[in-house]
């Protein structure tokens, strides 16, 4: 059978019902591929000036999406178009011709906007799934030059640009000048300028070396003509002044461009999924014109995107048949399926390769539905179901799964990983190069959330991750813990120089414009800690925490920092009670809460009803007060909550209250003493921690003097 589209086509005014609107998940297939397709734009005049060789608007967005990436990646694309542009006219080029060259140099790394930074940065050799992954770069830009209605010299330029001139990458299939020589020049523009800039695995060459290098490749990886006329090229020339030093290339996006961007950078995970995961995809307008062909869908139906693009009804090119050999009957057709229902099919069937033969394919249609509850598209997704053909490393939804979804920083489940491969690595240089740790939380999110609305909250935690990533860039891995919480885990840093790194980043942050709204600044909080030997791998995160605890009480928008002993010395759950007499147990601990004094009061109010004491003496500065009751047979019982004790609280008077920031700080002495007698010091010590955490929690209070 024809392709439903066809069919549709052929009565010409096919009936679209509007289809109810559904809340999708950010990450929900069509969504992302309907706004892949919509950087296509609407078809008007794209057929005058720039706009035909890329859409002005989606050359826009990619730059943007780019520069959100990486900058350096954006001031290296512009340095390889002037160089690129520069060699072209040498060798004759002239007009349109430059100006397709120059946007697909522009846009040649764009396939990077969706490599996480651990492949992308990382030093040495790639593992052989971080190299696969890498090995689709060319593809994803394919696909997205293709969305965004690119020429189709554009695209050319930019997926051959990796190809070696003598043939040596393609099988000898794409041979010298079978590969476009906008291609060519490319490729040597962008050696050239790799090679004399400084990269993470080795330093920079100054240009004759660079022109050494090239020459040595002449013939076979590229073409001497064109490394010729580079040279010819500088003999008068030279890349323009502004684009030499990357200072001048500094652009600061908006609040609105970082959102555009990170949400234009879940349609780029995505396509690496897409590609990884199956072995072909299409995405057309609901009268059946072809707007992304990928490779795969070239290599398994034989079918080249220059035949099918473009022309309604798949150009009538897409024919499937049931296994029996039979035609589905119509309304067995998943797109018409899709389009009527509005759901994605799932369907396996045979389709036919333009050379005859017939392959058996599981097929996913997607109906693209835009908020509006317009089709404005239909995809189609094919997995090669014959024997050998089995793509199923699912690895790559690794990809998708290591990135917090708002911020596009590492996950919570990443770090992990990390903080787990960091330990190991350490342990075997028998912590010699420990890592550090910094736990960083917003300070009074909550408050900015409830003022300014969420969405600006949002739009806070997008700019505070770029923030951190802009300022790490020492092989730091920056994560978003969770809500308002980030962690910055620096390999082989002792704790004091991520103590500084930190405080550059406090003040960094306090000085930020994070949204548009000048009144709205914000803070936040930082705890540091270190690996030390005898460390768990979350000890090191739970130390941090802990330290972070410790800056938010003593008023905020500060560094604290915490050791292994620091800790074990004056956190009373680790402290073993001191015993007054020989058979008496008492616990003496000294809190400190940020609220003031005649706060305190209340507070203990609630205390006292919330965990139903009773209470003693009270005087203008101290409160005692009853916890728990005997157990039946008199004993002092053998669950936590309920074994009795007096607790008394010597609240600091206003003498001893300081004054840090904007926070006052009480001093709470707190003195416990069983009620009964106690045998076993471990079982009082325990009860001590309960009581502490819950007097803790009621008066936000901590524990004192937590430096040395
Ligand atoms: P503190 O200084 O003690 O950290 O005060 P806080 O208000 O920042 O802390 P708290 O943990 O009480 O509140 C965190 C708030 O962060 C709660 C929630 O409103 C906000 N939040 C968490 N996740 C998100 C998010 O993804 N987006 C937005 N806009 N807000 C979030
Ligand atoms: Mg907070
Ligand atoms: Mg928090």
């Amino acid at each position: 059978m024809q392709s439903e589209l066809t069919e549709l086509e052929k009565k010409k005014t096919p009936r679209l019902p509007v289809y109810p609107v559904q809340a999708t998940h950010p990450m929900n297939s069509s969504r992302l591929l309907l706004e892949l397709m919509q950087l296509g734009g609407a078809d008007a005049n794209k057929s005058q000036g720039w706009d035909a060789v890329i859409l002005r608007s989606a050359m826009r967005s990619l730059m943007l999406a780019l520069q959100y990436r990486d900058p350096g990646i954006v001031h290296h694309s512009r340095r390889v178009a002037a160089l690129s542009v520069g060699v072209a006219e040498q060798l004759g080029w002239e007009g349109r011709n430059l100006q397709v060259l120059e946007a697909a140099c522009l846009l040649h790394d764009i396939g990077k906007v969706g490599i996480p930074d651990i492949i992308l940065h990382k030093p040495g050799n790639l593992a052989p799934d971080e190299a696969e992954l890498m090995g689709l770069l060319y593809r994803i830009a394919g696909d997205i030059l293709q969305a965004c209605g690119a020429d189709s010299n554009v695209v050319q330029i930019v997926t051959q640009s990796h190809y070696h001139y003598n043939g040596a990458t393609h099988n000898f299939s794409v041979i010298g000048s079978d590969v476009h020589q906008g291609a060519r020049i490319l490729a040597v523009a962008d050696a050239y300028d790799s090679l004399v800039s400084s990269q993470v695995f080795r330093g920079a060459l100054d240009h004759s070396e660079a022109m050494d290098v090239l020459q040595r490749g002449a013939g076979s990886q590229f073409d001497g003509n064109v490394i010729s006329a580079m040279n010819r090229w500088f003999e008068f020339d030279q890349i323009p002044a502004d684009l030499q030093d990357a200072r001048h290339d500094q652009y600061q996006l908006s609040a609105e461009e970082i959102i555009e961007a990170g949400s234009l950078s879940h349609v780029f995970s995505y396509l690496y999924l897409l590609e990884s995961l199956y072995h072909g995809f299409y995405v057309a307008t609901p009268d059946g014109r072809v707007q992304v062909w990928n490779h795969g869908c070239e290599e398994l139906l034989g079918i080249s995107n220059e035949q099918i693009i473009g022309q309604p009804g798949l150009g009538g090119q897409i024919q499937y048949r049931k296994k029996s050999g039979q035609e589905p009957a119509p309304a067995e057709c998943p797109i018409r399926l899709a389009i009527e229902t509005g759901r994605t099919q799932s369907s396996e069937l045979q389709v036919r390769r333009a050379d005859g033969e017939w392959l058996s394919v599981e097929i996913q249609t997607l109906p693209l539905i835009d908020a509006a509850g317009h089709l404005q598209g239909v995809a189609e997704i094919f997995r090669d179901a014959s024997a050998g053909r089995e793509k199923g490393h699912y690895r790559d939804l690794r990809l998708m799964a290591s990135r917090d979804a708002l911020t596009h920083v590492a996950n919570r489940g990443e770090l992990q990983k990390h903080i787990d491969l960091e330990f190991n690595n350490c342990k075997e240089r028998d912590f010699t190069h420990p890592f550090s740790i910094i736990f960083l939380d917003v300070d009074h999110f909550k408050k900015a959330n409830d003022t300014y609305g969420h969405a600006a909250g949002d739009e806070v935690l997008i700019s505070l991750a770029r923030l951190l990533q802009h300022e790490m860039y020492s092989g730091e891995l920056v994560a978003r813990y969770g809500g308002e919480e980030f962690v910055v885990l620096c390999p082989e840093t002792p704790m004091d120089t991520a103590f500084n790194k930190a405080e550059r980043l406090r003040v960094a942050i306090e000085n930020a414009k994070v949204v548009k709204t000048d009144e709205f600044r914000i803070t936040a909080s930082f705890g540091i800690a270190e690996l030390e030997p005898g460390d768990e791998p979350d000890d090191v995160l739970q130390r941090a925490d802990k330290a972070l605890y410790i800056s938010k009480h003593q008023g905020r928008n500060r560094t604290s920092k915490l050791t292994a002993t620091q800790l074990r010395n004056h956190d009373p759950l680790m402290v073993k009670p001191s015993l007054a007499t020989p058979d008496q147990f008492v616990c003496d601990v000294k809190l400190k809460a940020c609220i003031a004094a005649d706060m305190i009061v209340y507070k203990l109010k609630a205390f006292v009803d919330g965990i139903g004491a009773h209470l003693g003496k009270v005087t203008a500065s101290s409160v005692t007060m009853r916890l728990g009751h005997r157990g039946l047979l008199g004993s002092w019982g053998a669950t936590p909550d309920k074994q009795p004790v007096e607790v008394r609280l010597t609240i600091g008077d206003s003498r001893t209250t300081t004054q840090r920031g904007a926070n006052l700080l009480v001093e709470i002495q707190v003195h416990i003493v069983p009620l009964g007698r106690v045998r076993v010091v471990e079982v009082f010590q325990t009860r001590c921690r309960s009581v502490l955490k819950d007097l803790r929690e009621y008066l936000a209070a901590d524990y004192d003097d937590m430096s040395e």
